[in-house]
This record gives structure tokens, C-alpha cells and sequence, in this order.
């Protein structure tokens, strides 16, 4: 069994617990310390079980209540080798005293094998993760990207749950306030996921096996929520594919702590 929870999700701040058999990791530190702690304890997570915090990328909705928190409770931290180099110029983490880098070959914490792949964001060295358990039950998390390239495909095909970005609805965006450049940014190749091409996606991803979506990181300014589920649910109901029995989907929900999402 595992058990994901979405603590944070969104451009005001990202956390995800993710854990099985009593233990846990963190993916990303991006609100408070304080509304972390505050988030775990409203959903029954002791914080003790957490062993490790695991960063995407050195943006501050990913990254605010790092160093407090990690400091705090005495949790490792680990990013990619470049992410970890940003973190410690900005001194969010001290590399000798609790900073790990990760490769591709990934690393092993108490029966979870956690593996990073590259995203396509405006930083150097962002990543996703998997999360593989001891039973076999794999999770990805794929956010912060602009699209989905070959080598996140490969990474989260085969994943039984997939935390995936729909960050934006691009007439929402395009009609938007945003300055012109800002829309550019998040439009091009290495800004964020667009709900359409996020649902795009989600019909191979049942055929490879997920039966557990949670929809990410959506923006406050240019997504609804139901928009992006609808967007998602249409996609799968084109290839026959129908919610709670082929598969659950859950957004996250941008303001709030999400659901508890058993597997
Ligand atoms: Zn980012
Ligand atoms: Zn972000």
C-alpha cells in the first residue's frame, strides 16, 4: 500500500508526502515551515516518518519552508546535482551538513527507491521523481514542465499513481491578464503543462497500468479546477475509459491540503 497526499499544490506553494509501510518522503518544501507542520498534522502524518525531502527545482513555490523545515526536524535533503549547487549558493541548504545530490541511478531510503528524471523548465537541473515501493507500487510526480518529453514518458509509463501537472487552460491564459512575455514563458517549452496536454497524456497512462491521477500544480489566475477535470475526463472517455473504474482522478486543490490518495 502507499499513500500520497497532497499537502500543497499550485503556484503559492507545492509539498507532497508520499509514503508506505510507516515510511515517508517529502517532495518539495514550498510553503512555511509552519503551514507544512500545520498541513501534516491536519491529515494524521507524524513527522517523524518523514526521511528524506526530495526537490524538484530551486523556485520559490517549491522551496519556501526548506530550510526551516528541513533544519527543523533534521530531514536530508536531495536534488539534482545542479538544483543542489542553486540551493546551497542561495543558502537554503548546507550540502555538507544535510544535502544529498541524486542521479539517475536514484536512491534506496527504507524500502522506497526514488529516482529523478528531467523536466523541461526555465532552471537548470529540475527534476520529477518516482517513488518505487518494496510491493512493487509505483508513483510519479511530474510537474513544472512544459512538456512532456521522451524522457518523461518512459518515466512515468508503468506507474500505478502519476501526480501530474495541468497547470493552465490556454484560452484562460491566452485571454488572460498576464504581461505577454509572462504568457510566453509559461506557453513555451520549458514553462508549465497545459490541462490539454496534460489529458492528452492520461489514456496511455491507464493503459500502462495507472488507475490513480491526481491533477497539479494549477494556476490560481488561469485554471478552474473543474475545467481541468473535465478537460482530463474527456480525453480518457475518448478511448473508453471511465472514472472509478478504470481509474480515480483527484485535482488538487490549489489553496488547500488535497485528499489522502490510497493505493
Ligand atoms: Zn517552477
Ligand atoms: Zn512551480
Amino acid at each position: 500500500m502507499a499513500k500520497i497526499c497532497p499537502l500543497f499544490s499550485g503556484s503559492q506553494g507545492n509539498s507532497y508526502y508520499i509514503s508506505s509501510a510507516g515510511n515517508g518522503i517529502l517532495i518539495d518544501a514550498g510553503r512555511s515551515a509552519k503551514q507544512i507542520e500545520n498541513a501534516l498534522a491536519a491529515n494524521q502524518i507524524d513527522i517523524d516518518t518523514i526521511r528524506a525531502i526530495f526537490v524538484t527545482h530551486e523556485h520559490t513555490d517549491h522551496i519556501q519552508g526548506l530550510r526551516v523545515f528541513s533544519s527543523r526536524h533534521k530531514i536530508k535533503v536531495y536534488a539534482s546535482y545542479d538544483t543542489m549547487h542553486t540551493l546551497e549558493q542561495m543558502g537554503v541548504v548546507n550540502e555538507k551538513v544535510d544535502g544529498n545530490e541524486i542521479d539517475s541511478r536514484g536512491v534506496a531510503i527504507d524500502g522506497m527507491l526514488i529516482k529523478p528524471f528531467a523536466t523541461s523548465h526555465d532552471c537548470i537541473g529540475s527534476v520529477g521523481y518516482t517513488v518505487e515501493m518494496s510491493n512493487g507500487v509505483k508513483v510519479a510526480l511530474a510537474t513544472d514542465t512544459g512538456i512532456i518529453t521522451d524522457e518523461i514518458r518512459r518515466a512515468i509509463t508503468g506507474c500505478s499513481a502519476v501526480i501530474l501537472e495541468s497547470n493552465h487552460d490556454i484560452g484562460m491564459l491566452m485571454n488572460g491578464a498576464y504581461p505577454y512575455q509572462l504568457k510566453r514563458r509559461i506557453l513555451s517549452d520549458c514553462g508549465h503543462l497545459s490541462n490539454d496536454a496534460c489529458s492528452k497524456l492520461l489514456p496511455e497512462l491507464v493503459e500502462s497500468g495507472a488507475t490513480r491521477f491526481i491533477l497539479a500544480h494549477l494556476s490560481r489566475d488561469n485554471n478552474i479546477p473543474m475545467i481541468a477535470e473535465n478537460s482530463a475526463l474527456y480525453e480518457l472517455a475518448q478511448c473508453g475509459m471511465k472514472k472509478n473504474r478504470d481509474f480515480t482522478l483527484m485535482v488538487a486543490p490549489p489553496e488547500t491540503c488535497g485528499e489522502s490518495v490510497i493505493i
